[in-house]
């Protein structure tokens, strides 16, 4: 694309969805683009009030064991997650809301559940937990007794989605949406080239990247345990649960990164390979070329890739061998 004449910049910054959200959008008209920009950050707060598991009054929260009417955003989001969990076995799992609300990791309360309580919400998580129907255009959840809803390993993934088509819809014809690391593009970069898109080196400090994705249009999102922990004891506990224990999930990997035009689907697969770890990770893949992810081995400086990623990402760190 081509602006013709200069291109203006908008810039946001705001703390939404628990982390912090940076906005870029180029064009050609300033005053849209910023309108654009308070558009899209009132739409952040509109989606979080709905999906959020941490605001006791979102509408995901409000899920009980009775039938729920939810709005189509939420509906759709839930959807979609049954979808991503049963494929991936309950990897992914949307019904992890017991289990996160015993180790609140990633807040103040953060803290080391006993066996006995996380034997008992096992249970209650698990995909099955959640029941969607659709009666006469009207969307409702219900959940199993004690259940509780999760979204925090897709729902920035559908934010941004939503977010990028809406930016797209308005007329914007290039921008960066960062949701944490949640990464989307609308359209090239302003200058007509792909965008080049850093991945985070988990050993070094935030900023320095072992390698490059370069894209246009879609996302890149990345899940490790780096990002989320809390320490007790000299053992580190991280925010990624492996439904099967209710303990963080022991993964081989230190970082893994799906590329996809669907931000949702990246998001929720990045998460759930962590958790799978290499050989379950691998068996769904050899099922899945289409998918394009990048895998960093715990201390090992090694870097899996898929055969659809080999042509967008390129290593920048030389002390990291490539397979
Ligand atoms: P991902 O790997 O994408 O997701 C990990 C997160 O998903 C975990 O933190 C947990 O919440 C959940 N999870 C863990 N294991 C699994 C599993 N096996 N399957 C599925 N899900 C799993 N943080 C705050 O501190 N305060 C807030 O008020 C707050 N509000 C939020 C509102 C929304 C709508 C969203 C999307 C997130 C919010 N967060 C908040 C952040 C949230 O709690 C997670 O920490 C964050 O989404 C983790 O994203 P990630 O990309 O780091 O990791
Ligand atoms: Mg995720
Ligand atoms: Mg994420």
């Amino acid at each position: 694309i081509s602006f013709g004449g200069k291109t203006e910049e908008a810039d946001g910054e705001y703390f939404r969805l628990g982390t912090i959200v940076r906005l870029r959008l180029f064009g050609k008209d300033k005053k849209f683009l910023e309108g654009e920009l308070e558009r899209a950050d009132a739409e952040i707060a509109r989606l979080e009030a709905l999906f959020s598991a941490n605001a006791a009054d979102s509408e995901v929260r409000r899920a009980g064991g009775e039938w729920v009417r939810v709005s189509p955003e939420t509906y759709e989001l839930l959807r979609r997650a049954l979808e991503i969990a049963e494929e991936t076995n309950g990897a992914f799992d949307p019904a992890i809301g017991r289990i996160t609300g015993l180790w609140k990791i990633g807040t103040e309360e953060a803290r080391v559940p006993g066996a006995e309580e996380i034997r008992a919400a096992l249970p209650r998580c698990g995909y099955r937990n959640i029941s969607l129907k659709e009666e006469d255009g009207a969307r409702f959840i219900k959940l199993s007794k004690g259940a509780r809803i999760d979204l925090g390993a897709i729902a920035k993934g559908r934010a941004a989605d939503i977010l990028a088509k809406k930016l797209c819809e308005d007329g914007v014809k290039s921008a960066l949406i960062d949701l944490g690391g949640n990464l989307a593009l609308v359209g090239a970069k302003p200058d007509g080239k792909a965008w080049r898109l850093g991945i985070q080196d988990p050993g070094k400090a935030r900023g320095e990247y072992f390698g490059v994705v370069e894209t246009s249009d879609g996302s890149v999102v990345t899940s490790g345990p780096y990002e989320r922990f809390f320490e007790k004891e000299g053992v580190r506990y991280h925010h990624i649960f492996d439904p099967e224990t209710g303990y963080p999930a022991k993964s081989e990997f230190s970082s893994v990164t799906v590329a996809d035009r669907d931000s949702t689907k990246a998001d929720a697969l990045c998460t759930a390979f962590f958790v799978m770890g290499h050989a379950r990770a691998e068996k769904y893949l050899e099922k899945h070329k289409e998918i394009a992810a990048i895998f960093l081995l715990d201390g090992e400086n090694r870097i899996l890739i898929t055969d659809a990623a080999r042509g967008l990402f390129t290593p920048t760190d030389k002390s990291f061998s490539l397979e």
